[in-house]
């Protein structure tokens, strides 16, 4: 497995959704084959530890490194996705932001009662997406082995909304 140091493909755009939020951007990262392939490859290398029996990923960046990394290990990928988006029968939680909150859906039949889920994300920040994905996943009677990030922004302390649940990402700001 190729090492990267990933912390040199991520763009940081400043004041971006909003003022004094400081945005990682990592369209950079998977513009850059080699990359994005050697970030997919350390995931891969985590998570099977973990024998996961399928990948769950929230939209949308959830996607663009579940999806490979599902397919890199012969196993399943579930969308998890903001409401209205599925065609069937979903269970949602909702969950709540600095202002107002949100809600996530997943189809009511994507998992089975024991199914081994690692979570895969681009970012964990404050946990909130993660926990209410964990949530959703628990609903179905599946169970979270593992949840996996790109980036973590340890400062704002997403572990804690995630205890007891087994957590790792290639890089930390
Ligand atoms: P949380 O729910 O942990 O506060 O936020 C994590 C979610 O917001 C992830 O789904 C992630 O895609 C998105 N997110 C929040 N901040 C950033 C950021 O700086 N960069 C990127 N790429 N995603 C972010």
């Amino acid at each position: 497995m190729k090492i990267v140091d990933f912390d040199q493909y991520i763009r940081v755009i400043e004041d971006f959704p909003k003022p004094g939020i400081s945005f990682k951007d990592i369209t950079t990262l998977l513009k850059d084959g080699e990359a994005y392939r050697a970030a997919i490859d350390n995931i891969v290398e985590q998570v099977k530890g973990y024998q996961p029996d399928i990948i769950v990923g929230p939209e949308a960046r959830g996607f663009l490194l579940g999806a490979p990394v599902a397919y890199a290990l012969g196993i399943g990928f579930v969308p998890v996705r903001k409401p209205g988006k599925l065609p069937g029968q979903t269970v949602s939680e909702t969950y709540e932001l600095e202002y107002g909150c949100d809600t996530l859906e997943v189809h009511a039949d994507a998992l089975r009662p024991g199914q081994r889920v690692a979570i895969l994300d681009d970012l964990l920040a404050t946990g909130g997406t993660t926990s209410a994905t964990a949530r959703l996943i628990e609903k179905t009677g599946a169970q979270v082995v593992s949840m996996g990030f790109l980036i973590e922004l340890s400062f704002l302390e997403g572990r804690k909304k995630l205890q007891g649940y087994d957590i790792f990402s290639l890089l930390n700001y």
